[in-house]
């Protein structure tokens, strides 16, 4: 923002806030509209490749943010909706078959924005002790009040940092922290000697999302497979397994503890994410088979799901709430169901 690019489009310019990755302060500016066209700046950082807004919102910004406005963005609802309940409660399914090999018997699982509370719901019907956190009043007050499960409202700097959990859960919220690298740090203090912790988050080096289509004022950091993993080595975790494909839609990756390091980004680490955000023409997006393939099985599952939503949504709440395990009373600890 200092410096005069009318010389040279792509050279870096500083921005007065380092980078989060890395600490430096060279940026290229790669977006200047969010996905519905209104101004958002979005920028490269040209040492690590990290992409984010080319300014960072304040913790303050983000909650008036969420305040007033995300719910509107996202059309979403203050109570879920009998639909939103199905599809998290498959996802929680998922997640769960996807992560029990990584769990011993005794874990803790601890889910950070636990949202409607269906996979921490999921952990906890098979046995574990489950809990999390969520900041939304109305998906918290579902969790608790109609999936009878172990969530606290409120955010992950109001948690005390005591280690009690064993495995923690970051889905889809590591790409809202303002701050991601203090917010990891954040989590491994609440995590126990041999902690793992999985996170996902959208893959911005994937094609899921058309130009122009990619950026979002929520979407404060956008990832790729080198920048999260370099995210999570510098907050003091080493990576387990890659559970997803560097194409993939979404990044899905287990780590462990270990220990916080630097680390070193090679020349010309900025030029692959680079690539990727200019991998598309909007024509050439739309014409890839795999969009109108993808699009056609997406329009009819959801069609399904609505028409379902309703009735299934009473089964899930029912068979939550017969199986209230002791343990999710916040009164008592109890151990793991055989
Ligand atoms: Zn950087």
């Amino acid at each position: 923002m200092h410096r005069d690019r009318r010389s040279d489009p792509d050279a870096p310019i500083s921005r007065g806030q380092p980078c989060e990755l890395c600490g430096q302060d060279g940026f290229q500016i790669v977006a200047r509209r969010d996905r519905r066209g209104r101004p958002l700046e979005s920028a490269i950082c040209r040492t690590c490749g990290l992409l984010s807004h080319l300014r960072i919102p304040s913790d303050d910004e983000l909650t008036d943010y969420y305040a007033r406005e995300y719910r509107h963005d996202y059309h979403g609802e203050i109570t879920p909706s009998a639909h939103r309940v199905v599809r998290a409660w498959n996802v929680g399914q998922r997640l769960f078959k996807l992560l029990h090999p990584f769990l011993r018997p005794d874990d803790e699982v601890f889910e950070v924005g636990a949202g409607i509370g269906c996979t921490v719901k999921a952990f906890a019907l098979a046995g574990y002790r489950a809990s999390g956190i969520e900041p939304s009043e109305g998906f918290q007050r579902f969790s608790r009040e109609e999936l009878r499960v172990r969530v606290r409202r409120c955010s992950l700097g109001d948690v005390p940092p005591s280690p009690t959990c064993d495995f923690a859960l970051l889905v889809h919220v590591i790409e809202h922290f303002n701050h991601p690298l203090r917010s990891l740090s954040q989590i491994r203090r609440l995590m126990r000697p041999g902690g793992r912790l999985y996170v996902e988050c959208p893959n911005v080096a994937a094609p899921h999302a058309a130009p122009g289509k990619l950026f979002h004022f929520a979407h404060v950091y956008n990832f790729t497979p080198e920048t999260l993993l370099a995210t999570a080595r510098r907050a003091g975790f080493e990576l387990v397994e890659s559970l997803s494909r560097p194409r993939d839609l979404n990044l899905s990756m287990v780590f462990t503890m270990g220990e916080a390091r630097e680390v070193r980004f090679e020349p010309g680490a900025c030029e692959r994410p680079l690539a990727a955000v200019r991998r598309y023409g909007m024509l050439s997006y739309h014409l890839r088979p795999t969009y109108f393939f993808g699009r056609l099985r997406r329009a009819a599952s959801t069609y399904g799901d609505y028409v379902l939503a309703g009735w299934r949504m009473r089964g899930i709440v029912r068979r939550c709430q017969r199986h209230v395990a002791p343990h999710e009373d916040d009164s008592c600890r109890m151990r793991r169901a055989a």
